[in-house]
């Protein structure tokens, strides 16, 4: 099979950042110009760079033919990439418009173009006819018809039709990138000390970020408790989501600033500004340094109570960052970054040897290994498919839900997880539960895995791991009593317990300001879920965000949690702050 780029139709291209940029730096009176982009500060620090914008570049596209009878359903792919490419047009639009008036008329205008093009226009009836005519894939099928364009095009000599050319080219490509599964560049072209800006970064993306290279990043899209920003978190990378015009008013290789604690990006800085946020950089270095002393310190509270503080991590190598900063064990594995950024499945024995590099990092210290939490905003190549024409898939088939349903995926990471435990304690967690049933069913499986492994002579964590249960769900909370019986640990995920609670997406900047895990519904929850764990007598951590953020460690403290589990940045922080608390007369659990 033939592989072109979707770059390789026509060859006019300049980019719609650039000649926005350009045309905006004009209007207000030359490149030099500082600006401030605001957004939320999801990760804090301050780092100074070169802006890389990222381009998400050329797709390859297969030059594939669809036989006769899966020409309808090509047809109806292309209409969903469309409508997909529209509406990640129109958020654009949203988010221009808080852009300074002038570059939002200039960008707005532009994107007005492309929502025209995407609405029946040439390019897209061309591209159907060629998969109705022709039998061409979708891809192929839009990658044509934009070549034909350009060419026809490119017979007239002029600056207008060059620019409309390039807009034809760039709906293409989006379209083309929402029906082909973009395997994205490692920011290998990144160079060292960049701050990279995107429209998107997905957590896929930030898996692949190496901050010994990149400084931070910010992207247009994103809320705070999303897992981009979790990442962003857990990597120690500064980062900003939300602010509009990130790709469309800086320049690759232009100066910028951004402030991951106050959420800003300052573009082009004056040399006042500069030196405002050099000083500002230089206290909170201290800040850290200070904060640093509490690692050799207990994790006990004025009162004398003793908190257990776990790490989250994304990646097994993160387990090193856990230590260094005091960990008591691992509180949080997130399993499915292992299924990222590839297009198979990670096998049993990969896994194996991930968790072990885990457990034995630990050195006794327990790990606490949650099965596979695909869906939503994480999405693994390799499961696509099961997730295609969902409609809501927060609520669709994500977590335990699609492993219950795919035994071969628990199973294997069963398997992992019990020959990890032969060198060292590891607890199995189970993400997205709802009801006891999940529970009996994944132990069934732990127990048929475990007999299995054992018949062939493969050594086993002895006794079997303890199993528990991801309380996010607010019915799964309601019934916390039940799922305690059924379970040996709980952890509240509070993260999608505030989101499903309060019905707001925790990944969407545009409903950030109504997530809140203040909220006295989700105090009630995590009330329901401790009482549950006290009653049943096994404990309970809370392993959501808030759990790294001092301001909540007090209400945390004192609904009865003893135990907390975060991103290993923040646990001096935590630490510092609970020292200087007590209790109350409340138990631990
Ligand atoms: C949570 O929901 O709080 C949690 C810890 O899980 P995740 O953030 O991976 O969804
Ligand atoms: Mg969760």
């Amino acid at each position: 099979m033939r592989w072109t780029t979707c770059c390789d139709a026509g060859s006019m291209k300049t980019d719609t950042a650039a000649r926005t940029t350009a045309a905006t730096a004009d209007r207000q009176g030359g490149t030099g110009q500082e600006a401030t982009l605001k957004g939320q500060g999801v990760s804090p620090g301050i780092v100074i760079g070169p802006a890389y914008v990222l381009d998400r570049g050329c797709v390859s596209v297969p030059e594939t033919l669809v036989p006769k009878a899966a020409v309808t359903a090509e047809i109806g792919r292309l209409g969903d990439a469309v409508d997909r490419a529209a509406r990640q047009v129109e958020k654009l639009k949203d988010k221009a418009a808080a852009l300074p008036a002038e570059a939002a008329e200039e960008v707005s205008l532009l994107l007005d173009a492309h929502l025209a093009i995407l609405s029946g226009s040439r390019l897209i009836r061309g591209a159907r006819a060629r998969i109705e005519g022709d039998r061409l894939s979708a891809p192929w099928a839009v990658q044509q018809e934009v070549g034909q364009i350009v060419q026809q095009f490119a017979a007239i000599d002029d600056p207008y039709i060059a620019s409309r050319a390039d807009d034809i080219r760039e709906v293409g490509n989006r379209v083309i990138r929402n029906l082909v599964d973009v395997k994205f560049k490692a920011f290998s072209a990144v160079a060292s000390g960049s701050v990279v800006l995107a429209d998107e970064i997905t957590p896929a993306d930030t898996a692949l970020m190496d901050p010994t290279r990149i400084a931070g990043f910010a992207s247009a899209v994103g809320g705070a408790q999303g897992h981009t920003a979790i990442m962003a978190r857990s990597l120690g990378l500064p980062a900003v989501l939300g602010p509009s015009g990130l790709t469309t008013v800086v320049r690759t290789g232009e100066t910028v600033i951004l402030d991951g604690t106050a959420g800003a990006v300052v573009v082009r800085p004056e040399p006042a500004t500069l030196a405002r946020y050099r000083q500002r950089r230089a206290a909170l270095a201290v800040e850290q340094r200070e904060l640093a002393l509490v690692r050799t310190l207990p994790a006990v509270t004025v009162d004398g109570t003793r908190i257990g503080l776990h790490a989250n991590l994304e990646l097994p190598r993160d387990v090193a960052a856990a230590m260094a900063a005091g960990a008591e064990g691992v509180g949080l594995l997130r399993t499915e970054f292992l299924y990222m950024n590839r297009s198979d499945l990670p096998d049993e024995d990969e896994q194996t040897l991930a968790f072990e590099q885990v457990v034995t990092a630990l050195g006794g210290r327990p790990a606490t290994i949650r099965t596979l939490d695909v869906g939503a905003d994480k999405i693994a190549s390799a499961l696509k498919p099961r997730f295609a024409d969902v409609t809501n898939p927060a609520l669709g088939l994500r977590a335990i839900r699609l492993q219950l349903q795919d035994l071969d995926l628990l199973r294997t990471q069963l398997a992992a997880i019990l020959r990890a435990g032969a060198i060292g304690p590891v607890r199995i967690l189970l993400p997205m539960i709802a009801s006891v049933s999940e529970v009996d069913s994944a132990r069934t499986e732990r127990d048929r895995v475990a007999a299995d492994l054992i018949r062939r002579g493969v050594r086993i964590a002895d006794p079997l791991p303890p199993l528990g249960a991801m309380i996010e769900i607010p019915g799964a909370a309601l019934i916390a009593d039940r799922l305690a019986r059924a379970c040996d640990f709980l952890a509240i995920g509070t993260n999608d317990l505030v989101m499903y609670t309060l019905a707001v997406d925790r990944g969407d900047e545009q409903v950030a300001h109504l997530y809140d895990p203040w909220h006295p519904a989700v105090r009630r929850l995590i009330d329901l879920t401790v009482e549950g764990a006290a009653q049943a007598g096994i404990p309970v951590s809370v392993c959501g965000e808030i759990a790294g953020d001092p301001a909540f460690t007090e209400m945390l403290l004192a609904a009865g949690v003893r135990e907390l589990s975060m991103s290993p940045g923040r646990l001096p922080a935590v630490k510092r702050q609970l020292r200087g608390l007590r209790t109350g007369s409340r138990k631990a659990s």
